[in-house]
């Protein structure tokens, strides 16, 4: 009985300092950033030259607040063109979120694309599974390669890393386990 009331004890004193330091320490986020990021397609594949897609959508709602010198880093109008998963569409959007125009006339409206190994070029040196930062290439050595959809980032590490010009990036395929519904077009 003692031990169970203890531990009870405990768990609610420890429960009690939590709630006081969650609400005493607690960062307030920016709104507008967590809008952008929820926009972001998330990957975190690091094409737009950020980190992730948090660092990406930091660094354009820091660029877009009013207190940010324009004259320093990159000008908002080439953040909201960052992202080339994204495309044309995202671009659209976030320039559409930030109330900016932006000329789209030189960004590519192609969607998200992945790695694909062509299986009669691959040689199996392993050399595009060594740069891949999510181990998304799997295969034995002498052995074809294969990416798997799901873990890749379209990065294109791989591409250059390949001596028989093996890896190409593709549009992510649709299939019927990975159609969704397409986003309604903004107004
Ligand atoms: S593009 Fe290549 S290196 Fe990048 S995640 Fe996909 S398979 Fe890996
Ligand atoms: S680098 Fe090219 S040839 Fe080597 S294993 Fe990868 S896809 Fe195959």
């Amino acid at each position: 009985m003692i031990a169970i009331l203890s531990l009870t004890l405990l768990g609610a004193v420890l429960g009690v300092i939590l709630g006081i330091a969650n609400r005493l320490l607690k960062v307030e986020s920016d709104p507008l950033e967590e809008e952008l990021l929820a926009v972001l397609p998330g990957s975190n594949c690091g094409q737009c030259g950020f980190a992730g897609c948090a660092a990406a959508a930091t660094a354009i709602a820091t660029a877009a607040s009013p207190t940010c010198c324009s004259s320093e880093g990159t000008p908002l109008a080439t953040l909201v063109t960052c992202c080339p998963p994204g495309g044309k569409a995202l671009a659209a959007t976030l320039a559409g979120k930030l109330g900016i125009t932006v000329d789209l006339s030189g960004v590519a409206a192609e969607g998200p694309r992945i790695a694909i190994v062509a299986e009669e070029l691959c040689i199996g040196c392993c050399r595009c599974s060594k740069v891949c930062p999510t181990d998304a290439i799997l295969g034995a050595s002498r052995q074809i390669h294969n990416v798997l959809r799901e873990a890749c980032t379209g990065c294109e590490n791989c591409v250059d890393s390949c001596p028989t010009e093996a890896l190409v990036m593709r549009p992510v395929p649709i299939t019927l386990q990975h159609w969704v519904m397409p986003r309604p077009l903004a107004a």
